[in-house]
């Protein structure tokens, strides 16, 4: 039986997982695609301690990989599909295993969620940017969403782009003053609020023409359209074993259920940042080796 098992390795999971290692139990993560998580995928990282300057997603996401090969952390890439609670401890069923263990840390965190437009013809999008750069050049974009996030996103293709529309369903943008000031200095980023993508005519995969907020855009080489509109928490395994409200996780740390510990944004929380992440993961590691 395994001391403590991790779900997912982004930022909390892998706070928690040096937190467990080092107190010298024996710790498994499992992580389904990469690690790093979400911020992986970001143009820039902002906003925590030590970034180098114009630190990215990946170059982030390689130091958090290099500090869990540096404590010899044992990674699996396998999806946790199903999680059960047993006499002693717990069965985690994944995509290729299943393992026991005493103690499980749920940091499985979130997905960005997908376009809701649907018509006939599948409309092409994005999610993240970075290494798109010379797909978006001289192009017109759409940015759909209006947090931070978004934001972020918006200024970094602003840099490629030949136009970037902003379209935000609430009556204002949701972003910090200082993603907000440098939009308004932009003088390629256009904000529409109270608005929503209505329609995208498609032709052999390429976006055309675009309509929202009462007006339509064109590109003869192809709109392209990103959706950065919030999250779902990725609590599919969990079953019976959480209290949800949606798809998060409305839990304390340490859960109603012993030995069953949450840590990260896949928790109903006001702030979902890394450093929420990596404090919460480090507070549940250290109360699951008590
Ligand atoms: C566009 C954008 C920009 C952002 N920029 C910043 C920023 O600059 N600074 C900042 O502090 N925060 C930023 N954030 C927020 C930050 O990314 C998150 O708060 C942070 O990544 C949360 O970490 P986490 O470990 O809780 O979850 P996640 O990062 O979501 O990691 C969860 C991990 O679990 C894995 N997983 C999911 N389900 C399973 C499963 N069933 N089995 C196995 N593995 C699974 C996932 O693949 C993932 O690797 C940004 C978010 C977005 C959307």
């Amino acid at each position: 039986m395994i001391d403590v098992i991790i779900i997912g390795a982004g930022p909390a999971g892998v706070s928690a997982a040096l937190y467990v290692k080092a107190r010298g139990k024996n710790v498994l993560l499992l992580e389904k695609d990469k690690i790093g998580g979400l911020i992986a995928n970001v143009s820039k990282v902002s906003h925590y301690l030590s970034l180098d300057k114009d630190e990215t997603g990946p170059s982030f996401a390689k130091k958090l990989a290099d500090q869990l090969a540096q404590a010899q952390i044992p990674v699996h890439y396998e999806e946790v599909l199903s999680l059960k609670k047993e006499d002693q401890g717990f069965l985690v069923q994944t995509s290729q295993d299943s393992y026991r263990a005493e103690k499980v840390i749920c940091a499985s965190g979130s997905s960005l969620k997908d376009l809701p437009l649907r018509q006939e013809e599948e409309i092409p999008y994005h999610h993240w940017p970075l290494g798109q750069e010379d797909q978006v050049k001289g192009k017109i974009v759409l940015m759909n969403g209006g947090s931070d996030g978004a934001c972020k996103e918006a200024l970094y293709l602003a840099k490629y782009a030949k136009e970037v529309h902003i379209i935000q369903v609430q009556e204002d943008l949701l972003c910090i003053h200082e993603f907000r000031e440098k939009i308004e200095q932009s003088p390629n980023i256009f904000v529409h609020t109270s608005a929503q993508l209505e329609s995208v005519k498609v032709k052999d995969g390429l976006c055309l023409e675009a309509s929202f907020a009462g007006q339509v855009v064109q590109d003869p080489q192809g709109l392209e359209i990103y959706v950065q509109i919030g999250q779902n928490g990725n609590t599919g395994y969990l079953k019976d074993l959480a209290n949800l409200e949606g798809s998060f996780v409305k839990e304390d740390l340490a859960s109603s259920l012993q030995g069953l510990y949450f840590a990260g944004d896949l928790r109903v929380k006001a702030v979902k940042q890394v450093a929420t992440a990596v404090s919460d993961g480090c507070l549940a590691g250290i109360q699951a080796c008590k």
